[in-house]
């Protein structure tokens, strides 16, 4: 087994199935036309775009009106919580401390440069955004306030119940946004049903291309152009489009909405197999995801008492040939600790690794990680 890689870091970025690959590859050869143009080169791109946005509307069950197709999903949540204080009369935003960096970054610019007000909820005692605080928050608000709560959480898998979020945004009048980067494909979502305004979405995370996502605007709230230039994606998001990433976005968005069950129950089985085990060889770990609960399946976060060969773990763990992460992608790596971590426990501290997984995993990948930390731990 030298040189054996196991990945187990799929909430980072997952790999790119080859049926998404081969449904991308005209679009670099052939099918190279820009979809701009009014010649056939031109036209047949664009049918593959509008076709492309077919699928994603039908995913969400959203009109195709309401999607655009963006760079990423930072791209998409910079666009919402921007958009909505300049053209929606936004003036107050609740969200919470465990946002991902590309929200709460983008709610510090907010109030810098647009001075809105930003409220963070409590997280409750399993470590979700509030909702009786949220409530607490709506009541006394006479702000437009826009609510922007991502549905799970990529640290911890924790979820959010956004129907029950989206029922108190409606009694109060608030906008309601979600980052749903980690359950688009992983769950059904449906923005008629959950009654929200806006969502946004990242290939790379359902094994699709790097580099390209969507955001749902919902067709009653207006928001003026985002980019200015040529008029791309009805004039929200100037820039030729990033075709063959928006084609392989869609196929990878229509396996994955497929294969949704079937690779539900085999990442469950896997992740509560490896809790299961890590609990039996390491009895004091704190288990931070919520294994029994409505949760982020993919996501198996846990914590290791401090000391000894417990720290600096995911370094040790990609030695052995593991990729995992400790906490989220962005942080690990660099100095500062995760801040999600931080807002959950600020007086308790642990070595946190993040377990992530996709149905391209096995039980023998799983044996082999088990088989490393024990012997790194132990050692
Ligand atoms: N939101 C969440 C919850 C994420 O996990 C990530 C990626 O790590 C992002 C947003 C950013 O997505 P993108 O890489 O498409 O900008």
């Amino acid at each position: 087994m030298e040189g054996t890689r196991i990945y187990l870091d799929n909430a980072a970025t997952t790999p790119v199935l080859v049926e998404v690959m081969e449904a991308m590859l005209p679009f670099y050869k052939e099918m190279f036309g820009n979809p701009s143009s009014i010649h056939k080169e031109g036209r047949q791109v664009r049918m593959a775009i509008e076709g492309a946005r077919k699928t994603v509307a039908k995913g969400i069950n959203a009109s195709l009106s309401e999607v655009f197709f963006t760079s990423c999903a930072t791209e998409a949540n910079n666009m919402v919580i921007k958009n909505a204080i300049r053209d929606a009369g936004v003036t107050r935003i609740i969200s919470s401390p465990t946002e991902h960096h590309c929200v709460l970054h983008t709610l510090e610019a907010a109030q810098r440069d647009f001075g809105v007000k930003v409220d963070m909820l409590k997280l409750d005692n399993k470590g979700r955004p509030s909702l009786s605080h949220l409530k607490e928050m709506l009541i006394h608000c006479a702000d437009k306030t826009l609510v922007s709560l991502m549905h799970a959480n990529n640290e911890t898998g924790l979820k959010i119940d956004l129907q029950a979020i989206s029922a108190l945004c409606e009694e109060y009048g608030a906008l309601l946004h979600s980052d749903t980067v980690q359950t688009i494909g992983r769950f059904p979502l449906d923005v008629q049903i959950l009654k929200i305004h806006f969502l946004s979405g990242s290939a790379h995370k359902f094994h699709g291309p790097k580099g390209v996502g969507f955001v749902y605007i919902n067709s009653d709230v207006s928001l003026l152009p985002y980019i200015d230039g040529g008029a791309q994606e009805r004039n929200m998001r100037s820039g030729t489009e990033n075709v063959a990433g928006i084609v392989g976005m869609a196929k990878a968005l229509e396996l994955a909405l497929e294969g949704m069950d079937e690779r539900k129950s085999h990442i469950t089985s896997l992740r509560s197999y490896l809790a299961t085990e890590l609990k039996k060889h390491f009895p004091t770990i704190r288990v931070i995801s919520d294994l029994e609960g409505d949760s982020l399946y993919t996501v198996l976060s846990v914590g290791f008492p401090k000391g000894g060969q417990a720290d600096l773990l995911t370094m040790h763990l990609d030695i052995e040939g593991v990729a995992v992460s400790g906490g989220s992608a962005c942080s690990s790596g660099a100095d500062k600790g995760s801040h999600v971590m931080e807002a959950m426990f600020p007086d308790d501290d642990f070595n946190v690794v993040r377990f992530s997984f996709s149905h391209l995993n096995t039980k023998e990948e799983v044996d082999f990680a088990i088989g490393k930390l024990v012997k790194i731990i132990d050692n």
